[in-house]
């Protein structure tokens, strides 16, 4: 049996005529002997909706009842791409997760795939059925419900072509494939044909909501191969594979944009060991995620200023939290809720000199002044006012010669 599984985004199911136009490619691949594991996210806007509707009951809604009604959703797709291969004369059924079962840890919202059971799935593809997963939920020891993240069916889909042995995994989307940058900032952006998973995974992480990081890191350990394809356009897309097999001359591959940041700067705390944990043991115990950290040089050997990024979602809590520390004192605290991180990423820049200064020089022609700076071995990163997102993405594109 050779297995395909076949992943489609919340847009690529968001209507009735979507459903149909996924179905024929469901069907092309049937056609061609593969045994078809679909997996479906909910329709564009549901989960979104779905959110709103446990803030209107409260602000903290009961963590476990949150995963039952964010992952209502997949259902409601599932059922309608199952009904309608049904009516076109396939047999199909649709799979909650809790059915396959995709068995998950217990962290409402946010939980991780600890294994999947593949007797069902595999059972049902022998009989000639096309099995229609929901993606970005499981079940718990439990037996409760969980869902694993936000944009998390594409980890769905990795994690079943690796219990399934697939032969391949293909992500169908609403953009032609993973594409040089957001193509929605920068209408120039180039799909790439193919991408090593590091760098698969800096972008993810950076931003490029194309592929939920996750999903990536797990189809990089598990050397999964997958592309990343359009459902509107019957183009070639682009593969995600190990850097091996790629020949690349690019000294960047791509350039990732975040929104929805924010800066918090702790202006005249104690210059001693220990303060910087001080700070940020409250917000890993509160789950928030602190991104860019950096502290300056103390000028009278006494204080200092720390500085950290953030998302803006989190930025009450977190500041909540620095006024209860009582471990710290500080003279004043300085936020800016409108920066953005923007990153170029590219395993060429290991072995390419000066890429740094070419980053730096394009962003000052254009008059953008650097907030933070931070790099790792592929990439590097600074955060800008948001306002500048589009001129600094659009300058980079440009330098770095990903326009052609
Ligand atoms: P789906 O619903 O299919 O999972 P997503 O909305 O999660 O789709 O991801 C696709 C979107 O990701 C695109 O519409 C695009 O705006 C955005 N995106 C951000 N960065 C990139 C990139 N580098 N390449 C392609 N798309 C990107
Ligand atoms: N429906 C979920 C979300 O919107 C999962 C996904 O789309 O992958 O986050
Ligand atoms: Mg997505």
């Amino acid at each position: 049996m050779k297995i395909v599984v076949l992943k489609f985004g919340g847009t690529s199911v968001g209507s009735f005529k979507r459903i149909r136009i996924i179905s024929k490619i469901i069907i092309s691949y049937i056609k061609k002997k593969y045994a078809v594991v679909v997996v479906s996210s909910a329709m564009s806007g549901e989960t979104n909706k779905l959110i709103k509707k446990s803030k209107e009951i409260c602000n903290n809604f009961d963590k476990s009842e949150y995963d039952v009604l964010l992952s209502a959703g997949e259902q409601i797709a599932c059922a309608l791409i199952s009904g309608n291969l049904i009516r076109l004369g396939y047999k199909s059924r649709s799979f909650m997760g809790w059915q396959v079962p995709i068995l998950t840890d217990t962290n409402h919202g946010n939980s991780k795939i600890n294994y999947i059971q593949k007797n069902n799935l595999i059972k049902f593809l022998k009989s000639g059925g096309t099995p229609i997963v929901a993606g970005f939920q499981g079940v718990n020891n439990k037996f409760k419900i969980t869902t694993l993240g936000r944009g998390a069916s594409d980890y769905t889909a990795i994690m079943i072509a690796k219990y399934l042995k697939a032969q391949k995994c293909i992500i169908y989307t609403d953009v032609e494939g993973v594409m040089t940058t957001d193509p929605k900032v920068y209408k120039n952006a180039k799909k790439i044909k193919i991408i090593s998973y590091e760098e698969m995974l800096e972008m993810s992480s950076l931003g490029s909501k194309v592929m939920q990081s996750n999903s990536v890191q797990d189809a990089r350990l598990n050397r999964i191969n997958f592309d990343v394809r359009s459902s509107f356009k019957s183009t070639v897309g682009t593969s995600v594979t190990k850097r091996k097999n790629i020949k690349n001359n690019k000294v960047i591959t791509g350039i990732s944009l975040t929104k929805n940041d924010a800066k918090v700067t702790i202006v005249g705390v104690k210059d001693k060991p220990g303060i910087a944990a001080s700070i940020f043991e409250p917000f890993s115990r509160n789950n928030i995620n602190i991104d860019m950290v950096v502290q300056n040089i103390s000028a009278n050997r006494h204080d200092t200023d720390i500085t950290f990024t953030l998302k803006q979602d989190d930025l009450n809590k977190t500041l909540k939290l620095l006024k209860l520390n009582k471990k710290i004192t500080y003279r004043k605290i300085l936020i800016d809720k409108n920066v953005s991180k923007v990153s170029i990423i590219g395993v060429g820049m290991i072995t390419t000199p000066g890429v740094t200064y070419r980053m730096f020089k394009s962003l000052s022609r254009k008059n953008i002044n650097i907030l933070v700076i931070s790099t790792s071995e592929i990439k590097i990163s600074v955060l800008i006012k948001s306002i500048n997102v589009k001129k600094a993405v659009s300058a980079l594109h440009k330098e770095f010669k990903l326009d052609k």
